[in-house]
């Protein structure tokens, strides 16, 4: 079977273009299963050559408005156990928010293996994203860009230990 890599993330930050984008023409389905993983979407993807499965979590979007733990979380958490690695992505543009900090506080009490990714990084616009994400803990982030596929061979080496 292919090693398994989820996408996680608050809403907006790029998550689904980074899917998009990995999956293209190969898109496998949308999950219409009820409970957690509800709007879980996988592919099968390549990246340069490196072959792995990838999960698109969408359940920060779901309940935006209500409760933040709970349903939002358990969706997250879940791609995260069942990941070999998860890319952890935020937004270099918009900066670290409190629910960046919060997703981060968690994956740090985890074992987890984690890829910090800074997206939206086209240009010289997330330079101080990217220095804010450093204060994560998580390890220095991929400078990137889901939109324009800019830091696509750094994201190759940061995954190659892992799948
Ligand atoms: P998700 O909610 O995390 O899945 O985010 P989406 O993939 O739906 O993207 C949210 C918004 O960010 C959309 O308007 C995208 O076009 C935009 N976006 C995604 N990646 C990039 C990027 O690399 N650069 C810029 N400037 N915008 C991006
Ligand atoms: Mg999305």
């Amino acid at each position: 079977p292919l090693p398994i890599v989820a996408i996680i993330g608050r809403p907006n930050v790029g998550k689904s273009t980074l899917f998009n984008r990995l999956v293209g023409k190969r898109l496998a389905l949308v999950d219409d299963q009820p409970g957690v993983t509800r709007d879980r979407r996988e592919g099968d993807a390549n990246l340069l050559g490196l072959e792995f499965r990838v999960m698109d979590t969408a359940g920060y979007e779901e309940d935006e408005a209500a409760t933040l733990p709970g349903r939002m979380r358990a969706q997250t958490e879940a791609a995260v156990r069942d990941a070999d690695v998860s890319l952890f992505m935020i937004d270099a543009r918009a900066g670290i928010t409190p629910l960046d900090a919060e997703i981060a506080r968690w994956l740090r009490s985890t074992d987890r293996p984690v890829v910090l990714m800074a997206n939206k990084c086209e240009g010289k616009a997330g330079e101080a994203g990217i220095y804010e994400a450093m204060a994560l803990g998580l390890g220095d982030p991929i400078p990137f860009s889901a939109e324009h596929g800019e830091g696509v061979v750094d994201l190759f080496e940061a995954l190659l230990p892992h799948v």
